[in-house]
């Protein structure tokens, strides 16, 4: 039975346009791009070639893109570079709903003494803009705000917080992990400084991400050791991968407005079905900035992690919370700090879609999941009394 992958803002399948890109540079085509012999010069035009497209995808210079090992690497890199070039500036400014890629590398750099201010944001999960307003001063080295979130799909004002920043004089960097390839991003016309990417969130394998530094930023590396990157992030290039998201953002490119279109239909079928079908269902996020993939959905009552073991009995893929904190018994961070009911947030599903999706899987979907709810909540103590718990 195939299964009904709906989990893909955890991680994308390779498409396989891209596959058939990478294969000949894990077989034949093995050497290292810094030789001297053929391999090397061959390596090197077709690593070129990738960075094209990556800058192509995203409008920017093919210069001011550098490859990573992952999102993770790209965010820790911007935010790490922004304070070393800047050493005299003691404070970083993020939010409470990153990604632990940034919110738990905001909590080191916190126990390491700097001043770290964590921005709240309301209850449908958008920045509270006075509090940012207010936090940035002459002592911020940069800011790093999340272009979308990976659990809710909530969409930050990312112009308007650049351009505040621009006029500041503050560097500013995004994690744009989730928004690529779900939405047009156009560095050409952002007020962005630096913008991380990952590989397998975009249809191309895991271990490979992107850092974007606009030209004139100052720059420090993080991962120090040879000249690969012009200097910029030491260590052999992964060929292979890097020449995987290369053709993975050409085919976002090309497949972008419709595939926004196909998602967001099924989207909407499914959470105009289930908010139909079943009783104490809240969908979390503010529904009109949101990607078009992402529906998180609290079934009021019922524990995420049962809902999500019935629905694989069926074959269907989704997530309670991100994939990365999934592994702790930790409600959502996002939605705790959302302010999400304690009986919603424990309840509470991420259903996020991808091109190769089909309204048959989305019926399935609506077909399999009320009754495992009515049956869940049979069971649910909480259910039974409709207990609120104190927060
Ligand atoms: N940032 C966001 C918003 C993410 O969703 C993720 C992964 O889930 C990351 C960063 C980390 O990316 P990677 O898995 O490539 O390190």
């Amino acid at each position: 039975m195939k299964p009904v992958y709906l989990d893909n803002n955890a991680t994308t399948a390779v498409a396989p346009e891209v596959l058939e890109e990478m294969l000949p540079y894990l077989r034949e085509l093995y050497g290292n791009p810094s030789s001297m012999h053929t391999f090397g010069g061959q390596l090197y035009r077709r690593i070129e070639e990738a960075r094209a497209k990556v800058a192509a995808f995203v409008g920017a210079e093919p210069e001011e893109i550098l490859f990573t090992s992952c999102g993770t690497e790209s965010d820790n890199t911007a935010i790490m570079s922004a304070l070393e070039s800047y050493p005299h500036k003691r404070h970083f400014v993020t939010t409470r709903v990153e990604h632990p890629a940034v919110l738990n590398f905001g909590k080191h750099l916190a126990r390491k003494g700097y001043r770290v201010t964590f921005l709240p944001v309301d209850t449908r999960g958008r920045l509270d803009m006075d509090g940012f307003l207010k936090a940035v001063d002459e002592d911020t080295a940069v800011v790093s705000i999340m272009y979308a979130n990976n659990e809710t799909g909530v969409i930050f004002p990312i112009r308007e917080i650049g351009e505040i920043l621009k006029e500041r004089k503050v560097l500013f960097h995004t994690d744009g992990v989730q928004a690529a390839g779900k939405i047009p991003i156009d560095l050409k016309e952002l007020p962005v400084d630096m913008l991380s990417l990952s590989g397998h969130k975009l249809h191309a394998p895991k271990g490979v991400g992107v850092l974007y530094v606009r030209k004139g930023t100052r720059f420090y590396p993080y991962i120090i050791g040879g000249h690969q990157e012009r200097g910029r992030r030491a260590g052999t290039e992964n060929v292979a991968s890097i020449i995987a998201v290369g053709r993975a953002c050409e085919l976002a490119g090309a497949t972008l407005g419709a595939e926004d279109e196909h998602v967001r239909t099924l989207r909407d079928r499914l959470e105009a079905a289930l908010l139909q079908c079943c009783p104490d269902v809240r969908i979390n996020g503010d529904p009109e900035h949101r990607l078009p993939n992402t529906t998180n959905i609290s079934f009021e009552y019922v524990e995420g992690e049962a809902i999500l073991l019935r629905l694989n009995e069926f074959g269907i893929c989704a997530s309670s919370g991100s994939a990365c904190t999934s592994g702790s018994l930790e409600p959502s961070h996002v939605l705790r700090t959302m302010g999400v009911p304690f009986t919603a947030v424990h309840g509470s599903i991420r259903f996020s879609l991808s091109r190769y999706n089909t309204e048959e899987e989305i019926e399935k979907v609506i077909e399999v999941l009320p009754p495992i709810i009515k049956e869940l909540r049979t069971i649910s103590p909480f259910a039974r009394k409709k207990i609120v718990c104190p927060e």
